[in-house]
């Protein structure tokens, strides 16, 4: 019988989950085993683990049922849900609820919650800066991820808060990439003036979690922020203009703005940066980079993953 210590990812087949099931299966003499956490074990990208090794285990953060069945005999759980998939920010909550009491229920020794910050605690709702959003929200996605923190310590459950950046990878999936602007040059468009964005490779993310497991007992109860590197918008185009050889900019618009722009998401991502350029010094200066290299010596900077990625990044042109 294997001795490893089972640790169930959730978002396995995502990509901050994806990063440390590959982080474990890469550790091939390592610690731990992965069991990856899945609403569709048949699916393309969970029989691909399986056939790396992974054990995989059904489940729906929906239903507290099956996140027990998922943790039992798990040493560790990686936590993290998926806001983008429904848009709710009690609904995010609520799954996360149901995670912490899933490993309350089952023992699990250490969980790794990647949330972020509930912005109220600095902009209560009643501050006019900044919209309030879906009756009791500055920046849902944010909000609703530190509202489940106290769910967790409530519990007492033996749990890690991990304050994650802004993917890299938006500037290709998300629609975060350049765009031609009106005079047609290329143009990275956020409202955060000349402030700093914490950004990071997401296989980061998952790199840094594992370096946590592996720590034992030392952050259980810690708050970590991790990043990659902090740019400013300036720096994210020159160095995108470098890596691409086209000339690209960074064009600064107001918060109110960027809320106005027509995609879903608009206004909640408008709070998120007017945040983070507001509360610059907080939200940068929790995420320290010396301590996230230290616990992922292979942490990259945006140069280096735009070295490997650059290629992939839709720059928003039509076809010539
Ligand atoms: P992702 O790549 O879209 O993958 C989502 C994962 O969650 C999948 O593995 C999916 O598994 C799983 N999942 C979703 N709903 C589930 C459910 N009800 N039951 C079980 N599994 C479920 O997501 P990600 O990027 O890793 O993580 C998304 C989160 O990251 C969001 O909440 C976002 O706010 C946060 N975040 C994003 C950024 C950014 O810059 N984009 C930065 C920091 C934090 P199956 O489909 O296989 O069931």
């Amino acid at each position: 019988m294997s001795t490893k210590k089972i640790i169930a990812v959730c978002g396995a087949t995502g990509a901050q989950g994806g990063g440390l099931a590959q982080a474990i299966l890469n550790d091939k003499n390592g610690p731990f085993s992965l069991r990856a956490i899945t609403r569709n074990p048949s699916g393309e990208k969970a029989q691909a683990l399986a056939k790396e090794g992974a054990e995989v285990v059904a489940a729906d953060f929906d239903d507290t049922e099956s996140l027990k069945n998922a943790f039992k005999g798990a040493y560790g759980v990686f936590a993290v849900t998926n806001y983008w998939e429904h848009f709710d920010p009690q609904k995010e909550t609520a799954q996360a609820g149901n995670i912490a009491k899933a490993a309350k229920e089952t023992g699990v020794e250490h969980v790794i919650w990647s949330t972020l910050e509930d912005t109220r605690l600095k902009v209560p709702l009643d501050d006019n800066r900044m919209p309030t959003l879906m009756g009791n929200y500055k920046v849902p996605h944010l909000d609703s991820k530190g509202e489940a923190n106290l769910l967790f310590a409530n519990l007492n459950v033996p749990t890690t808060y991990l304050y994650t950046s802004f993917y890299w990878e938006n500037f290709i999936y998300f629609g975060a990439g350049p765009q031609p602007n009106q005079e047609g040059v290329l143009a990275l468009t956020f409202p955060m003036g000349d402030k700093k964005l914490s950004g990071m490779a997401v296989a980061d993310i998952g790199k840094s979690a594992y370096a946590i497991f592996s720590k034992g007992k030392e952050y259980i109860g810690k708050s970590v922020g991790i990043a990659g590197e902090h740019l400013t918008g300036h720096e994210m185009a020159d160095a995108m203009s470098k890596a691409l050889n086209r000339k690209i900019i960074y064009q600064d618009v107001s918060a109110d703005v960027y809320r106005s722009f027509d995609f879903p998401g608009a206004e909640d991502l408008g709070n998120m940066f007017q945040y983070y350029r507001d509360f610059n010094d907080d939200f940068v200066g929790f995420r320290n980079i010396e301590k996230t290299r230290a616990l992922n010596p292979e942490l990259q900077t945006l140069k280096q993953w735009l070295a490997a990625n650059a290629s992939r990044i839709p720059l928003g042109e039509q076809a010539e």
